[in-house]
């Protein structure tokens, strides 16, 4: 009998990227972004939180880009706030849902 598997993540995946406040060099995607507007321009980051001290950093996702270019999907997911009991990845020390 033929099974087929489909890999699904189930939180986000660790950066690796140096803390300028600790030495951790990994940090945890929140699934939270932060979002600035200029007219028609948007830029949108992930924000991460250090492993070890919780500095928050910043990932580009979009840099000056013009609003209506924009999938409206990746614009309403980009400004929707989700509470942590939502489905929002879950980092360190969270369980999985
Ligand atoms: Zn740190």
């Amino acid at each position: 009998m033929l099974k087929i598997w489909v890999v699904v993540p189930t939180c986000l995946p660790l950066v690796l990227r140096r803390c300028h406040v600790c030495a951790s060099e990994r940090f945890w995607a929140s699934g939270n972004f932060r979002v600035n507007a200029n007219h028609k321009r948007i830029d949108a980051w992930l924000l991460a939180l250090c492993t070890t001290c919780g500095k928050t950093t910043k990932l580009t996702v979009l840099e000056r880009v013009n609003v209506r270019s924009i999938r409206p999907e990746l614009l309403a997911g980009c400004t929707t706030t989700t509470r942590p009991d939502s489905g929002a990845a879950p980092g360190p020390g969270r369980a999985a849902p």
